[in-house]
């Protein structure tokens, strides 16, 4: 990843890489947001779609351009996870994701003095890209949770929608994390969330990285697991790597071997990748709107397909079957081909 930005930054104005990789990953609450989609754009038609397709989890695509079938829903409330902003309907991924979800909240809750977890967006029901937020997410594999423990009650749906996030960082301080809001449990969980092997990339400002750099002593094998990227300082950003026999499932590049403490977390304190454009600077061009066409040729196929009865029988643990689980509405060869976006999309 950081090699790649290196090159990057050879072609791209400092401006430009700032606003590439910001749109790639920041789940930006604080920042402006697209507040309804483009109609007929990607966002707009998966952002439409209220239930997830039957049959087998299919990812399709890759985590910045996919899609999803046979999703399955986190369950709004377990003995130990909250999910939240239920408005936004996208409680939805892969059963790896979600079971990974609930096993982690439970670990945390046994061994890291972490009560419970307060789950943000997960996926879409069908997947594909969201009209705010996220660029990510879009194939059920990325689930973002809290930086904030899960209270003793249960939480209203109105409290869920505007409970509001709690930085990490110090206020009017580069990239500090403020250590009376900071706590070693709040270590713990990254690093249990990080020892699962199906857990690939874990994304955290800088500042927690940093942080966790100088004070984690526990087993470093899986420190390099956690991903420094901008935003992500009220929140962390949970990526599992494709599941094996995914055919559809575009990988990234895995993770450079050793704790990720040194040279690339050196780059983020530096002025490079929060300069500001020069006065007068031509902004870049706003990149073009990512239409389903975009996508690979399967995702209309999911667009296409049967919904399940309900998001009942799709919730994680419901005991009905959300389908016919030996047919696939999804080809897997066809969910394999056209997932090479054209040069002239961005893919964060
Ligand atoms: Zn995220």
């Amino acid at each position: 990843m950081i090699p790649l930005l290196v090159r990057t930054l050879n072609t791209l104005s400092k401006y430009a890489l700032a606003a590439t990789i910001g749109a790639g990953l920041v789940s930006s609450e604080g920042a402006a947001q697209q507040v309804t989609p483009t109609p007929g754009s990607a966002k707009a038609i998966f952002g439409a779609v209220t239930l997830p397709t039957q049959g087998p989890p299919l990812s399709i695509g890759f985590y910045a351009k996919g899609c999803l079938s046979g999703a399955v829903a986190l369950p709004a409330d377990g003995p130990t996870w909250q999910a939240m902003r239920l408005s936004r309907n996208r409680r939805w991924g892969r059963p790896e994701m979600i079971a990974l979800i609930e096993r982690l909240s439970r670990d945390a809750a046994k061994y890291d003095g972490w009560p419970g977890l307060l789950v943000g967006d997960i996926s879409q029901p069908r997947g594909g890209p969201m009209f705010n937020g996220h660029a990510s997410h879009q194939i059920g594999l990325d689930a973002d949770v809290w930086l904030t423990p899960m209270p003793a009650r249960t939480l209203t749906t109105a409290e869920r929608e505007s409970l509001p996030f709690t930085t990490m960082l110090e206020k009017n301080k580069f990239l500090t994390v403020d250590d009376k809001v900071w706590t070693t449990s709040r270590a713990r969980l990254l690093m249990r969330a990080a020892s699962y092997p199906e857990v690939e990339r874990i994304f955290v400002n800088p500042a927690i990285k940093k942080k966790m750099c100088e004070t984690w002593t526990g087993d470093r094998a899986n420190l390099g697991k956690l991903r420094p990227e901008y935003g992500h300082d009220s929140h962390f950003h949970i990526r599992l790597r494709c599941p094996t026999g995914s055919a559809g499932c575009k990988p990234q590049p895995p993770v450079a071997a050793g704790d990720g403490c040194d040279k690339p977390l050196a780059w983020w304190f530096t002025p490079e990748p929060w300069a500001k454009p020069k006065p007068g600077a031509k902004p870049p061009a706003k990149p073009r709107e990512v239409m389903v066409s975009d996508l690979p040729k399967a995702c209309q196929t999911v667009l296409d397909a049967s919904p399940v009865a309900s998001a009942a029988v799709a919730t994680f643990g419901a005991k009905a079957a959300a389908g016919p689980a030996a047919t696939s509405a999804i080809p897997v060869s066809s969910a394999g081909t056209g997932s090479t976006p054209p040069d002239s999309i961005p893919q964060q």
